[in-house]
């Protein structure tokens, strides 16, 4: 088993939103309680949080209807979508 502390190169160019609009990187995030999913707006989220914010780690309450759950974000990394967390 890989080490815990053990850094994730995939993650690197989703380090920012702003790398993520210069890559064109496809983002998007999903529901750990409802998995609904839901397309990312990069616009909205550079708009909130600036070009040097970061999806990673990032858990942003549902947009669904009577849900409550947190979401997280998901990068598509060599054919899958994977979770954009750091730990
Ligand atoms: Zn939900």
């Amino acid at each position: 088993m890989a080490p815990r502390n053990v850094t994730k190169i995939w993650l690197e160019p989703y380090r920012s939103f702003g790398e993520l609009r210069r890559g064109a990187l496809p983002l998007r995030l999903t529901c750990r309680t409802c998995n609904v999913i839901l397309r990312a707006d990069l616009d909205v989220l550079i708009w909130a949080r600036g070009r040097a914010g970061s999806p990673i780690d990032l858990h942003p309450r549902c947009k669904r209807w009577d849900c409550n759950g947190h979401m997280v974000f998901q990068g598509h990394v060599g054919g899958v979508w994977r979770p954009l967390i750091s730990g």
